[in-house]
């Protein structure tokens, strides 16, 4: 592993930090569930001023010739927009690149599914939108919980991702005259996103995997469809392949390179119920994990708030509507309760309460998530929400067309937002266009992640983590269409800057088919393989997954108190105990098997979601995605701890999931002053 705590905190803090003096330390609530380890420092991001750290860092990382390059071989696991756009790119530049994925193409990649828009500092609405303004907005959308020179980078590196997308001839919306059109997202007061109707992802996804496409035509990148990471094999302590399982034929395979780059996506299944493709999980980074690279604030998690409401017990997936409709979609319940079953039509505008326009009358309906998400949730814990009632209350709020469609016409509004107005009314059997659209919050997108240095490089070297699946730069929230940005930002620019500098130390030495480290990888996930198979039990996997899914988003979903994260820590315990005693994993090895794939999922989701809970218990303040009950403001608003918590929490895996270990990584503040948070 890679000594990433050689450098103390308090050494590599540069002066001008805006951190208080640490106070008496405070309550430490997860007491005896983790070990405190050394704290950490990145030092890879240079030193000075901040808009040319980037540009010094490009320069100071060695280069590797383009006929050496030829001799070097990547692995990428993942081809959504990170893995893809890496893959291209590393591609281009000569190296031999191995892509796989589980899906049977690139592009059904769940990168495909959003909606909204990708963010960039190009200010062509002339609304004064700036490099700085783009940083500055993300260090403040996630609460002042990410590195500083990392989020200023993403915000310079935001407008080469469009210029890089149009060439490509992604079809971005255009405004009259033929410019690129731009709207708004949450937590920001200029219009930077640029969108392609409700399909954003889709299109920018086809642009990735056609550049990728070219360098399989190309001959340096192969792809392996229909595969699946199960190891990393670690060999000399560096990242040398992964084992994986054909998906179709069962068959156990061990690849092997110089260098691996996990661009494997989030975690948000973890909850079971969440608006992520059906097939995301954590399991690459988890297998990462258990070999040493460190999991980054795993608690924080984006619920966002404009979902369509849960219906039922039945339900397997949960449907966001995009954060776009906030633009001209106005949110509210009723004022009073009792007209909360009313149809909303017959509700005269005297007695609805735009809740979010009173309480943030700068932003109105566009606070960031964090705040929508858990305004709603207030309003239907008052006992204002609407829809039919979910156990003892209404999990719903209106999302309100009728005066946009009033002020644009309809066809403009049908034209911005079309699709999901179509997709809205598919799976409710309501028409939006005549009735509000009923909206409640729901697991979304995870912060939480790899660590990773400013190289974007784990604690393992030669291990290298893009888009969701590191701990990225979105603190403790992200802001609405800044994932596609970081997820490209990271893939076409980021890191093929980055990893050439690991591999100028190369031609490594070849590792033997036959090495210990290769042999033990693959009889690990053999063995692994038949325990499941051979268990036998009597619960479904799919029960175990939904069990999970109630705990956490019961104790460690919207509002997180001491009490309830011990007892939900106690609780996946002892189901996952259970799950390995008793469930019933179908079919065989031989074959494919999604009840199998299954199984291995839902396995490392019962190790994460402990380390959740436990990230979350021992972090004893509000930020962003992560509200504690016990430390609010007197009017309900997360407190901040800057004093005791302004750090990144990096987990080392102990040898088992109850024994953490935690490092820290103070975050210095330099260039934005740390405030308390205000949308008003
Ligand atoms: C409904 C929805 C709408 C969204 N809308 C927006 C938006 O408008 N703007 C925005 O900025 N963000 C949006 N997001 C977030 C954004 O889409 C994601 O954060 C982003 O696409 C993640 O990209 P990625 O490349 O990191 O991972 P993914 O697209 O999740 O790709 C993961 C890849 O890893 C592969 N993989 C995973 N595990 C393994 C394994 N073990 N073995 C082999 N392969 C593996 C998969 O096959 C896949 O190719 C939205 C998210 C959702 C759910």
């Amino acid at each position: 592993m890679r000594d990433v705590t050689a450098v103390s905190s308090a050494s590599s803090a540069p002066a001008g930090t805006a951190v208080e003096e640490k106070e008496a330390p405070v309550q430490d609530d997860a007491a005896g569930y983790y070990t405190l380890g050394d704290p950490i420092s990145d030092a890879k991001a240079p030193r000075g001023p901040i808009d040319q750290r980037w540009t010094q860092r490009i320069f100071d990382a060695r280069l590797v010739n383009p006929a050496n390059r030829r001799k070097l071989s990547i692995i990428v696991v993942g081809t959504g927009l990170a893995g893809a756009s890496a893959a291209a790119t590393l591609g281009e530049a000569g190296y031999r690149v191995q892509a796989f994925f589980y899906q049977d193409s690139p592009r059904r990649a769940h990168s495909i599914a959003a909606q909204g828009g990708i963010n960039a500092a190009k200010n062509y609405k002339g609304d004064g939108d700036s490099i700085h303004r783009l940083f500055y907005d993300t260090v403040k959308g996630g609460d002042y919980r990410s590195r500083e020179s990392n989020v200023y980078r993403l915000a310079e590196v935001s407008a080469n991702i469009i210029d890089q997308c149009v060439a490509q001839g992604v079809p971005f919306a255009r405004e009259y005259g033929g410019l690129l059109d731009n709207r708004s997202f949450g937590g920001v007061q200029v219009s930077r996103t640029f969108y392609a109707r409700g399909q954003t992802g889709q299109q920018l996804l086809i642009g990735a995997y056609q550049a990728m496409e070219r360098q399989v035509a190309a001959g340096t990148v192969t792809p392996y469809a229909r595969h699946e990471m199960l190891e990393l094999i670690v060999v000399d302590g560096k990242a040398r392949g992964i084992v994986t399982r054909d998906m179709v034929s069962g068959a156990i395979e061990t690849h092997l390179a110089d260098a691996v780059v996990l661009a494997s996506g989030g975690y948000g299944n973890v909850f079971f119920l969440s608006t992520n493709a059906m097939g995301s999980n954590v399991t690459a980074s988890w297998r990462a994990h258990r070999k040493g690279a460190f999991f980054a604030n795993p608690c924080y998690t984006q619920i966002h708030p404009t979902c369509i409401p849960v219906s039922g017990e039945h339900q397997s997936k949960l449907t966001l509507m995009s954060e776009s409709l906030r633009n001209d979609g106005r949110i509210w319940v009723p004022k009073r309760a009792e007209d909360c079953d009313k149809d909303p039509r017959d509700i005269p505008e005297e007695d609805r309460d735009y809740y979010l326009e009173r309480i943030y009358p700068s932003f109105g309906n566009l606070v960031p998530r964090d705040i929508a998400s858990r305004q709603a949730k207030n309003m239907c814990d008052e006992g204002r929400g609407v829809g039919p009632m979910v156990g003892d209350k209404r999990r719903g709020v209106y999302l309100d067309f009728a005066e946009a469609i009033q002020r644009l016409g309809r066809s403009a509004v049908e034209a911005k937002y079309g699709n999901l107005f179509d997709m809205y009314s598919r799976i409710t059997g309501e028409d939006p266009y005549q009735v509000p659209m009923r909206i409640y919050p729901a697991v979304h997108y995870t912060m939480g992640g790899l660590w990773v240095d400013y190289d974007l490089q784990s604690t393992i070297p030669g291990l290298f983590v893009i888009g969701e699946a590191n701990f990225s730069d979105h603190g403790a929230n992200r802001l609405g269409a800044s994932a596609l940005m970081q997820g490209l930002a990271d893939g076409y620019f980021v890191l093929p800057n980055t990893i050439r500098d690991y591999l100028a130390d190369g031609p490594f030495p070849a590792v033997a088919p036959d090495a210990p480290e290769v042999v033990e990888a693959r009889a690990d996930v053999e063995d692994r393989v038949q325990r499941l198979l051979s268990i036998n039990g009597s619960r479904t996997v799919d029960s175990f997954h939904r069990e999970l899914g109630h705990i956490m988003w019961e104790y460690c979903g919207m509002e997180r108190t001491a009490e309830g994260l011990r007892t939900a820590i106690e609780r996946i315990r002892a189901l996952r105990e259970e799950f390995w005693r008793d469930v019933r994993v179908l079919g065989t090895g031989d074959s494919l098997n999604q009840s199998l794939e299954k199984a291995g999922r839902v396995a490392d989701f019962l190790e994460l979601g402990e380390l959740m809970c436990i990230d979350a218990l021992h972090r004893r303040e509000s930020c962003g995605g992560h509200f504690r009950a016990e430390s609010q403001t007197p009017d309900g608003e997360a407190l901040r701890d800057d004093a005791n918590f302004a750090y990144v929490g990096a987990w080392e895996w102990g040898g088992d999931p109850s024994a953490p270990v935690l490092h820290k990584e103070d975050l210095v503040y330099e260039f934005v002053e740390m405030k308390q948070r205000s949308y008003k």
